[in-house]
């Protein structure tokens, strides 16, 4: 291995001993890693490992990455299926649909509080069971690309600001609000 060192030997920072180099982690390149030294690492993790709990822990840590691994897996293959199979697509699509669309919609809105450009200061006040209630209220399963809107745009998102309509009603009343804030002419 190369040494890169002017001094052959160092001072540990946890044992305070004077070590040859060779006691300390050196990279490929000749330098040496971090202060302790390897019996001091190596302490440190055994350490580690008893307070995580020791052997029986680690199994069941190995156990959960095993389970994870495998739901990983299978997320493969349904998304690689989902790729390939149109048929399939269909049914997913169909079936995620009627699966509570507005469970969706809760996303998106959480998505976009305090986090896009112009909802910087926008909060949400809406539960699933109220997104369920306007979903029925509002017909939004007769519709063909149902969203969330504000019926006072610079309001936040409350039960009695939210409605569903269309997504393209919608967009149209989002462009003609940004028009309007920063004095361009909107064609929509
Ligand atoms: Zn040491």
């Amino acid at each position: 291995m190369v040494n890169n060192y002017k001094y052959k030997e160092k001072v540990c920072d946890v044992c305070k001993r004077l070590l040859p180099r060779e006691k300390f982690i050196i990279n490929d390149k000749g330098w040496s890693r971090g202060a302790p030294c390897r019996e001091c690492i190596n302490k440190k993790a055994k350490e580690a490992y008893w307070l995580k709990g020791g052997r029986e822990k680690a199994k069941e840590r190995t156990k959960k990455k095993a389970v994870q691994r495998e739901q990983e897996k299978q997320k493969k293959q349904i998304r690689e299926r989902y790729c390939l199979d149109p048929n399939y697509r269909k049914k997913v699509l169909a079936k995620a649909k009627q699966e509570a669309p507005w469970q969706k919609t809760l996303k998106y809105i959480k998505s976009k509080c305090g986090k896009t450009k112009y909802n910087m200061n926008t909060k949400n006040f809406l539960t699933l069971k109220d997104l369920e209630y306007l979903w029925y209220r509002d017909l939004a399963m007769f519709m063909d690309r149902p969203s969330i809107d504000r019926i006072d745009l610079d309001g936040h998102f409350t039960f009695e600001n939210c409605r569903y309509i269309e997504l393209a009603e919608n967009s149209r009343r989002t462009q003609k609000r940004i028009c309007a804030k920063f004095d361009k002419p909107h064609f929509l």
